[in-house]
């Protein structure tokens, strides 16, 4: 698994290996020739080819890749029902933030469904959603081995904004206290933005929701 950070958001773009070849392309943020040029660096120094194209939301940072990996590859990306709406705003928010955007491919017909199981050669991703940060945020928890794919949900010593539409602080609390801290201690959680942590980590240490039951979005 590898990620790389694009775009004016320094959004972490995440590849995960399928174990014969594929790349399973999350949050796609690439946004320049440079950083096309750098993802298919990665990717060809590897060996993997994009198979498919996963959302854990569908803000505009998260997307900016979309239209790239449809032109060349012809994949279309998954996305939680409950997010079909944001994706649709994503051209609206590109404007009202002034980064150009090539028009968005139609999403991919099969949703990202709660509790379901995404099998890629030897990758197994369990999808659970995780709505606060958008309604249809969902982070992929790798089955046999310790990766999530996390999002907005849960940085390393923070958590994602809920101001934006569709964003709820008390449902993220929830969605961090039932879905991820529910995952064990070595758990590592790859972010949308920032560093790696563990789930460990921040149920000691996290200001916002930790272990202890004393963070400030609690109460
Ligand atoms: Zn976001
Ligand atoms: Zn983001």
């Amino acid at each position: 698994m590898i990620s790389m950070a694009f775009n004016a958001f320094s959004e972490n773009t995440m590849v995960l290996h399928d174990g014969s070849g594929g790349a399973i392309v999350c949050d796609p943020g690439m946004s320049t020739p440079e950083e096309w040029d750098r993802f298919e660096r990665e990717l060809a120094g590897r060996c993997w080819v994009p198979r498919a194209v996963l959302l854990t939301h569908a803000h505009l940072d998260h997307v900016l890749g979309c239209a790239g990996l449809y032109d060349r590859y012809g994949l279309r990306p998954r996305v939680h029902e409950a997010d079909h709406v944001t994706y649709a705003m994503a051209p609206r928010a590109a404007e009202l933030y002034g980064v150009p955007m090539a028009p968005l491919p139609d999403l991919d017909s099969e949703p990202l469904v709660d509790g379901s199981q995404l099998v890629f050669g030897d990758l197994h991703l369990t999808v659970r959603w995780t709505p606060g940060h958008a309604p249809g945020h969902v982070v992929l928890v790798e089955e046999g081995g310790v990766n999530v794919v996390g999002g907005d949900v849960l940085f390393r010593g923070s958590v994602g904004r809920t101001d934006l539409p569709g964003g709820d602080a008390p449902t993220l609390a929830k969605s961090i206290e039932t879905v991820l801290y529910a995952l064990s201690d070595d758990r590592v959680v790859w972010p949308g933005h920032g560093p790696t942590t563990t789930i460990g980590q921040e149920k000691a240490t996290n200001p916002f929701v930790n272990g202890a039951g004393t963070g400030m979005m609690q109460g």
